[in-house]
């Protein structure tokens, strides 16, 4: 039986742990080529992209720093050198550099802005073209839970996030006569590295509290909606926030 994203081809950014490498490992194994972007970490991302070749899987490796432009022309590229489109593209590479506002260092506030939201804008730049092209095509972004309601201690993190839903939005309205979908996956607390050690068993208890499914996300807790919503079920669905956050209040 042929696979449910058979003929597609996906990017995903910062793909190389997480929350992105669950994501193209689940794309992959749904028959998608997957092209596993990261910054950085060569000997993660050659492990996601063996991990998945293994598995019968097709992947290649698209190195590049998001938030440059010039790097992120390249990428795109390469991949269509390769495979000649993007049919699903999904924003998910993001840092932290917390501080309080009164002591932030601009260089944080640049940092985070241009990886989390300019790296988004220069992806989906590159990828609509090839979208528009196919006349189909899939956006999805991952914000976060800080991008709705602010996080102390986070303003900049905050601030690119909750840009990143307005952002969504944006593009949903000037794409969608071309059959392309653009919606945002706002994730509460998911175990990754990014949020591992970071909470004191203190606080984790205190979060799990608010938390009605009364655990943190996994990374598979988002995959799995990326699926659906790469899949031709979710053609009618654009321009919405998605929180996958065990119903936090
Ligand atoms: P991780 O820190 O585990 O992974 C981040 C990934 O992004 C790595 O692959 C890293 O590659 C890559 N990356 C970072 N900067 C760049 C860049 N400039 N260009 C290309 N790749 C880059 O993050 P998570 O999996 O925890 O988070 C994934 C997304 O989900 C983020 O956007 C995050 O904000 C969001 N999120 C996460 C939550 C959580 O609880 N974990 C909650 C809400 C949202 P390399 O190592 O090579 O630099």
């Amino acid at each position: 039986m042929e696979k449910e994203f058979e003929g597609k081809v996906s990017l995903v950014t910062g793909a190389s742990r997480g929350i992105g490498k669950a994501i193209t490992v689940k794309l992959a194994s749904l028959g998608c080529k997957v092209a596993v972007n990261y910054r950085s970490n060569d000997e993660q991302a050659a492990k996601v992209i063996s991990e998945i070749e293994s598995a019968g899987g097709r992947a290649m490796l698209a190195k590049c720093d998001i938030a440059d432009s010039g790097a992120v022309k390249a990428m795109f590229k390469d991949i269509v050198a390769k495979w000649e489109k993007v049919d699903i593209l999904v924003n998910n590479a993001g840092i932290v550099k917390d501080n309080l506002l009164l002591r932030m260092r601009d260089a944080d506030w640049d940092d985070v802005l241009n990886t989390n939201l300019k790296g988004a804008y220069l992806c989906t730049k590159f990828a609509l073209r090839t979208m528009m092209d196919n006349n189909w095509g899939r956006v999805i972004n991952i914000s976060s839970l800080a991008g709705i309601v602010g996080n102390m201690g986070q303003a900049n993190y905050s601030a690119s996030k909750g840009g990143l839903i307005a952002f969504t939005k944006a593009v949903a309205r000037e794409v969608g006569a071309r059959n392309i979908t653009s919606n945002v996956i706002c994730p509460g607390y998911i175990v990754t590295e990014m949020t591992g050690s970071a909470f004191p068993e203190e606080v984790q208890k205190e979060l799990l509290a608010r938390i009605p499914l009364q655990r943190f996300g996994t990374p598979d807790d988002i995959a799995n909606t990326i699926a659906f919503l790469a899949s031709d079920s979710a053609s009618y669905l654009t321009a919405q926030v998605i929180s996958i956050d065990g119903g936090i209040i």
